[in-house]
């Protein structure tokens, strides 16, 4: 797809902290988005996937502006979100929403369901009463909510409806793209697929975007078109879900594979086994940060950090061992 088509796209973006290490000690850098580059088209899902502390939530944060980029592009629906002032911003934040992890914490247990999702209209809008009332009627029967919904509190609902009540939420405002934060983590199994089919049929309706975080790829299976895979806050493996899921070449990516029971067989290459922890990000070891877990790791893997390579197949990736030809 051409570029400029894109609705999201991100250059080598970058979001570091300055973290404190307590009285007397130099204060540390976390780099918790290290250059990373990606782009989205409307009605697309881009899935980002990767272990807890890979920089997801912080990825998250800067397209839904809550925070600033510390370097790189970030433009949205032809709008540079780096250097836009606050108004601007605060315009461009209608078009895009969120939808959140937890389905019990996000919503207020003292308003109606009704009252919840027509919230961002009161704040954004100059609708009358009784047009808010409709518009929230329309979007709750796209959701699969029932009209007699409208009255009941949200402890009167189980863990999916609640997510259902979080997505109509989330498309008040006509949004052009979603950031669904690990949207069915918190679910029941057998709730995850209602929300996910929910989640694509109100894409193709409304030729929705997503950005679908999780750290669970069978989860992202169906509904990503592409598929980013990070690890300490930089890219590991970007390409079609399709190439991700059937010929991962990464390791980082192999093992998050190797270790999704719900996935078949045939569909993985090599049975990594991840060992060990995701390392602190206060410290992330030297050249390729995946090092101290990767099977593969050469000498050259500990002291240089791997360029991201654009292969023939059209995917991204960042691995020494496949530039070397070796993996
Ligand atoms: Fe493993 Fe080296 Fe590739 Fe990193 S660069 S993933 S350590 S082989």
């Amino acid at each position: 797809m051409n570029e400029e088509t894109r609705l999201l796209k991100a250059q080598n973006l970058t979001r570091f902290y300055d973290v404190s290490q307590g009285l007397f000690q130099p204060h540390a850098v976390v780099k918790a988005l290290d250059g990373v580059s990606f782009s989205v088209a409307a009605g697309q899902t881009l899935a980002v996937v990767g272990e807890s502390g890979c920089g997801k939530s912080t990825l998250a944060r800067q397209v839904t502006m809550i925070e600033r980029p510390t370097s790189g592009n970030l433009q949205f629906d032809g709008f540079d979100l780096v250097q836009a002032t606050d108004q601007q911003l605060k315009d461009a934040r209608q078009r895009v929403q969120m939808i959140f992890q937890n389905p019990f914490g996000s919503l207020n247990p003292r308003k109606k369901v009704g009252s919840i999702i027509g919230e961002p209209l009161v704040i954004n809008t100059e609708l009358s009463k009784a047009e808010r009332e409709d518009r929230v009627r329309t979007i709750m029967g796209k959701v699969g909510l029932r009209p007699e919904h409208y009255e009941r509190y949200p402890h009167m609902f189980s863990g999916g409806q609640r997510q259902r009540i979080a997505v109509a939420r989330s498309l008040m405002l006509e949004p052009k793209l979603v950031v669904a934060d690990e949207p069915v983590s918190a679910l029941d199994v057998s709730v995850q697929a209602q929300v996910l089919n929910l989640l694509m049929d109100i894409q193709q309706e409304m030729n929705l975007a997503y950005l679908f975080i999780s750290h669970d790829l069978s989860v992202v299976r169906h509904i990503a078109d592409d598929v980013m895979v990070m690890y300490l806050g930089r890219v590991a493996e970007y390409g079609s879900s399709e190439l991700i899921f059937q010929q991962p070449r990464h390791p980082y990516t192999q093992a998050l594979l190797a270790s999704t029971p719900h996935l078949k067989a045939q569909n993985r290459q090599k049975h990594i086994t991840l060992k060990g922890e995701i390392p602190s990000p206060l410290a992330p070891p030297a050249g390729c940060v995946f090092h101290t877990r990767c099977p593969y790791a050469n000498e050259r893997c500990a002291v240089e950090i791997p360029a991201h390579l654009s292969l023939k197949d059209g995917r991204q990736i960042a691995c020494h061992g496949v530039e070397e030809g070796r993996l």
